[in-house]
């Protein structure tokens, strides 16, 4: 069993499903956990809930908050809670200075109070670990997705994957494993190279227009405007476009409906479709961050 977080004082606001596995893996690690935003649960036997967030932050060397983060006004994703969680700037102006507040992405406002009131704010939803792990469960979900909505089998399909990075490399070896024929769009020469060596067709984004036109399904990867009006046109009218990068994603997605075409956002797949699995990530990392920033 990991331990180490003896005589520290946490604090968990709000979450989801990947909470209920994080929680308590703090405090088999010796955390004194606190959290607000939920009633009493059985994964929570033992854990101290309290029902506002000055309580739960109170005294806190550590302040955790879920992987997607507060909306513009503070409020925090909180799944089982009856009433909104939100984060003021009152409640944070009083942490002490040096308290660790860790967080999948964070608004703008956040990071200006971490400069302004003197805490240490982590960030982890773009730390390579976290992102590579959580990989897997957003391919997998991209894929049921894809199953689901296509009429076609994913065997056989002409699949294109915009973007090799960590999702994008994952997400094309799971498509080729079912045996679709996949092509790998990317800007790199490394990337497009590494691609082909794994046995991908491969394409630049320059000529995007030119190949679109085969695919059947698009998943991209690239949080930057790729899916655009004119590499749309080039679409065939029944393709599937799951988009996958964070929001706004990287489709021109007024144009794909006045285009018709089947476009989606798909945002927060690894606590969607696997939420423990998830949980064990964040329960995997999040101990380790807190020990390598206290002492
Ligand atoms: P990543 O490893 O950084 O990969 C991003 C890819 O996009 C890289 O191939 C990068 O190319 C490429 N790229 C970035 N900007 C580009 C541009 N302007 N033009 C062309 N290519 C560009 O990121 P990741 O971990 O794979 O995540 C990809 C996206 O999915 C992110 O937005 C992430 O937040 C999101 N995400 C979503 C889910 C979900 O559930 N939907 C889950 C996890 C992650 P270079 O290598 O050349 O920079």
């Amino acid at each position: 069993m990991e331990t180490g977080l003896e005589g520290i004082r946490v604090a968990v606001l709000g979450g989801d499903e990947r909470e209920l596995v994080l929680i308590p893996a703090l405090a088999r690690a010796g955390a004194e956990v606190v959290v607000t935003g939920y009633p009493p649960r059985p994964e929570l036997a033992g854990i101290k809930l309290v029902d506002t967030v000055a309580g739960a932050v109170e005294g806190a060397q550590v302040v955790i908050l879920p992987m997607p983060g507060t909306d513009d006004q503070g409020v925090v994703r909180a799944v089982f809670a009856s009433e909104k969680v939100q984060i003021t700037w009152e409640v944070f102006s009083r942490l002490a200075p040096g308290t660790l507040v860790i967080i999948g992405t964070a608004k703008p406002f956040l990071r200006q109070w971490a400069g302004k009131f003197g805490f240490r704010l982590v960030e982890i939803a773009e730390e390579d670990e976290v992102a590579v792990l959580n990989a897997v469960p957003t391919a997998e979900g991209a894929l049921e997705m894809a199953m689901h909505m296509l009429p076609i089998t994913i065997h056989g399909c002409e699949a294109f994957v915009l973007g090799f990075g960590r999702v994008g490399q994952v997400l094309a070896e799971r498509l080729a494993g079912l045996h679709a024929r996949t092509t790998v769009v990317a800007r790199s020469r490394a990337a497009l190279a590494k691609a082909w060596a794994a046995g991908y067709s491969t394409c630049a984004f320059g000529s995007l227009p030119a190949e679109i036109g085969r695919a059947q399904i698009v998943f991209n990867t690239v949080p930057a405007p790729v899916l655009t009006e004119m590499v749309l046109a080039a679409t065939l009218p029944e393709v599937l476009i799951i988009d996958l990068a964070s929001a706004p994603g990287g489709t021109d997605f007024q144009a794909a409906q006045k285009l018709e075409r089947k476009a989606v956002l798909a945002p927060g797949l690894p606590g969607k479709v696997a939420p423990l699995t998830a949980g064990k990530v964040l329960a995997a990392v999040i101990p380790r961050i807190i020990r390598q920033n206290s002492g």
